[in-house]
């Protein structure tokens, strides 16, 4: 069976970097995504800048959520994301929220709870962070619920946009 017989788990993927290029990255790290064997792409949500958090000095934050169908174990799903961003330039350090290329994030796989070493899902992120929580609510269902966490829509209503702005589609 190829990965893309069996296309039947949405996963919500949420992309972000605060680099000069991050526009160019983000629209790269796309293609890249939607390229992945097992993978193809529902929906894609507006770009959204966010002031940063943690050291001030630094660029704005660009950030969107991708929603995909997929064939892949979650694992899988977050090492083809991992590739990615090495692909990318990713370098990491030790500055939690120092700037970053690009950051792939896989927030939720259909309903699955998994908390193992090396992935949690839900993403602990999504609740409470608007960057995350307004594009998501823009491509999936008011109604989703987040396992652990609540309803979508009620997780965006009790989160201020803090500034947060939509800078319109890739
Ligand atoms: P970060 O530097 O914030 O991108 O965190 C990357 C680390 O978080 C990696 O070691 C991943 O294994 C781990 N991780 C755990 N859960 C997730 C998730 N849902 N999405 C992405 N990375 C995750």
């Amino acid at each position: 069976m190829t990965p893309e017989s069996n296309l039947s788990t949405i996963a919500y993927i949420g992309l972000g970097g605060n680099l000069e290029n991050t526009l160019e990255l983000l629209g790269s790290a796309r293609k890249a995504i939607e390229a992945v064997p097992g993978v193809r792409e529902l929906a894609f949500s507006s770009l959204y800048r966010s002031a940063p958090m943690g050291p001030v000095d630094q660029p704005d934050f660009v950030n969107a959520v991708m929603a995909v169908e997929t064939s892949l174990a979650p694992r899988d799903l977050l090492k083809a994301l991992q590739m990615i961003e090495l692909s990318h330039g990713r370098v990491r350090t030790d500055q939690r929220w120092g700037p970053r290329t690009l950051d792939l994030d896989l927030l939720m796989f259909g309903l699955e709870q998994i908390s193992d070493q090396w992935l949690t899902i839900p993403h602990a992120g999504i609740a409470g962070r608007e960057f995350v929580l307004y594009p998501l609510a823009e491509i999936a269902p008011p109604h989703l619920a987040i396992p652990g966490m609540g309803i979508l829509s009620d997780l965006v209503s009790a989160c201020p946009r803090r500034g947060l702005e939509a800078i319109g589609h890739d």
